[in-house]
């Protein structure tokens, strides 16, 4: 049969899912200029031809899994329509949580995969969070007027985000954070941001500017440059580093670096490279996470890119540290283990033997453990050398006076029997410089047990004491602490309590938790009652009645908190609201008494006849005022 028709195809064809908004392509990902979070967002706001406001407020924010901003009861009340947007400082496009809810909004809404780039997310856990942003929105106007000459996108960079970064690295023209139409500054994302324009006045931030004639001759600006460039180089490496525990990577690396070009010695290290040796002992042995400052400064002096401590193959990351040694060897304090074992060869055959210490202070450290980090055999060596030599103990030396010839020792223990608290042989042995007492209980037997017997009855004597001290705490009101016990009995730690009375303990800790108990019991009624009081009271106030702070209290009892603070702003609104309508009803008393007279009800004369107590704000007098004339006119 002849086939008249082609024939359809009749299945849908499979659509790929779409998203909400425009899928509007973040830009730069894995180069020094990718785009901020918070630039993406006024830029997909722009787009939308609607205000970062009503775009987060509105749209994202209350389709998001976590809400994005908050939006308290209070300002619900007041401002109904308000999309509840107000200005965010640098979190969106910080490390961890902050930046992930943001993150994951974005993503649901326009589809993009790889937002995290545009935050300093893939560092979580890497650099400290410390002084990493600017406070304020920040802009190179060169690259604003260029991307418009080129009608090349218009957006903000991750890297003016950055508080170390303070020139362009492209045109070397300072960062700009104040617009110089209206000489204000703005919040990193605001109701209004728009990438290029101001968010206050909404001029054009962009103007060419002429570049420094020569950058190399002033330091300050060069150094700026080359922060921004390495700041740069990190940004673009991100989106390789997936996978990687970068934190791990770092400290290995800091520590190959610091074994390779300082023969491990951290302080010596910190010296050459201009920064603090707490800061750099803190990162080797993973106390604390490093700034980007910190490292930073160690590539600037060390003549290292950034991405040498990103490395993951030590065999590669080794070829850095190799360009780097050359750099530190001419300072006296770096010493290769090779040298430093030399100079203790050195020594070993010296006459007279130098102690390790010596030595040590010699090659200008300030203690022996690096000679043993280099090598504890000829150390040892040298010690039992020195040892032997007799210079170490000045009474083996020959001829020396022994301690026992030159002290009384029976008499100064026959004095000591004497007192009413006396010395213990082993105090009295290590006073006169024995290293132990075997030698004064070997000589004095008899004297040395009376005064252990006298020493054992004082315990014995002092412990009733503190046993009736003890007991008596029990009975009183309040009941003291273990603290206040011990520091009463001249302990230096309760657990000397603890250890020869627990059960005395246990109950003045028992009776404590109770009294405690009861008082946060009492304290919750006294909350509920003033829950009741009128006027409604704050939290301030309630602390200052109680006694207790208010992070306490908050702590305790939340609920109660958080209802006596929203009955007070309550009653702060009503309290208002009421003056303010008493206010509007003296405005028309006036107006009428004004108008009755022929006088002009202008608005001095209206405040001159307004009550002492009456409301004061501009504003609502003025208010006030039209609507008395409003009415005077309707009549
Ligand atoms: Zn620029
Ligand atoms: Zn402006």
């Amino acid at each position: 049969m002849e086939v008249a028709f082609d024939s359809w195809d009749s299945i849908p064809p499979l659509l790929p899912p779409r998203s909400r908004l425009y899928t509007l392509k973040p830009v730069g990902i894995g180069t020094p200029f990718v785009e901020s979070l918070s630039g993406y967002i006024a830029r997909l706001a722009d787009a939308h031809a609607v205000s970062v406001g009503d775009l987060v407020g509105r749209e994202l924010s209350p389709s998001a899994s976590e809400p994005l901003i908050r939006f308290g009861p209070v300002m619900r009340l007041k401002r109904a329509n308000s999309h509840g947007f107000h200005a965010q400082a640098d979190a969106i496009n910080g490390f961890g949580e902050c930046s992930q809810k943001w993150i994951d909004a974005l993503e649901t809404a326009t589809l993009q995969t790889r937002l995290r780039f545009l935050t300093l997310s893939p560092f979580d856990g890497v650099f400290s969070h410390q002084g990493v942003f600017r406070a304020k929105r920040a802009w190179c106007p060169s690259c604003y007027e260029e991307w418009q000459g080129h009608d090349a996108i218009i957006y903000d960079p991750l890297l003016w985000r950055m508080h170390l970064v303070t020139r362009c690295p492209r045109h070397l023209t300072p960062i700009a954070d104040e617009c110089r139409h209206c000489r204000r500054g703005s919040q990193p994302l605001a109701v209004y941001s728009r990438p290029g324009y101001c968010s206050h006045c909404q001029q054009w931030l962009g103007e060419a500017l002429t570049p420094p004639a020569d950058s190399s001759s002033d330091a300050t600006p060069g150094r700026a440059v080359s922060d921004a460039k390495a700041i740069g180089e990190l940004f673009a490496a991100a989106p390789g580093l997936r996978g990687l525990s970068l934190h791990s990577v770092v400290t290995a690396n800091l520590r190959a670096c610091v074994n390779a070009v300082a023969g491990g010695n951290a302080d010596a290290f910190a010296l050459r490279c201009h920064v603090s040796r707490s800061a750099v002992r803190c990162h080797l042995s993973q106390r604390n996470l490093p700034t980007i400052e910190v490292i930073l400064r160690i590539c600037c002096e060390l003549k290292l890119p950034i991405t040498a401590f990103l490395e993951n193959d030590p065999h590669r990351a080794e070829l850095y540290w190799g360009f780097a040694r050359p750099a530190v060897e001419p300072r006296a304090a770096f010493r290769q283990p090779e040298q430093v074992r030399l100079v203790l060869l050195t020594a070993l055959d010296e006459e007279p033997i130098p102690s390790l210490f010596e030595i040590a202070q010699r090659l200008g450290y300030k203690g022996t453990d690096r000679l043993y980090q280099v090598d504890s055999e000829i150390c040892k060596q040298i010690v039992t050398k020195y040892r032997k030599s007799g210079r170490s103990h000045l009474w083996k030396k020959p001829g020396g006076d022994k301690i026992s010839e030159r002290v009384d020792i029976r008499s100064l223990l026959e004095q000591t029997l004497g007192q009413d608290q006396p010395v213990s042989a082993h105090r009295i042995a290590a006073s006169l410089g024995y290293a132990n007492d075997g030698y004064v209980r070997r000589k004095f037997p008899d004297l040395c047990a009376a005064i252990g017997k006298k020493l054992a009855a004082q315990g014995t004597e002092r412990l009733k004491d503190i046993e009736r001290v003890l007991t008596e705490a029990l009975e009183t009101h309040p009941i003291p602490t273990l603290q206040d016990l011990r520091k009463s009995v001249g302990y230096s730690s309760s657990s000397c309590l603890q250890l020869h009375f627990p059960e005395l303990c246990q109950k003045i800790l028992t009776r404590r938790r109770c009294a405690q108990q009861e008082k946060i019991a009492k304290l919750k009624n006294t909350l509920e009652c003033l829950l009741s009081e009128i006027p409604a009271v704050s939290l301030t106030i309630v602390s200052q009645r109680t006694g207790w702070s208010r992070g306490y209290l908050k702590e305790l009892f939340p609920e109660q908190c958080a209802a006596l603070s929203a009955r007070h702003r309550i009653w702060l609104h009503e309290a208002h609201e009421q003056r303010k309508m008493a206010l509007f009803a003296e405005v028309r008393d006036a107006v009428r008494k004004l108008h009755g007279e022929g006088k002009c009800p202008s608005i001095d004369r209206v405040t001159s006849l307004l009550s002492p107590n009456a409301l004061k704000d501009w504003k609502t007098v003025a208010a006030a005022l039209k609507a008395a004339r409003q009415a005077i006119e309707h009549q």
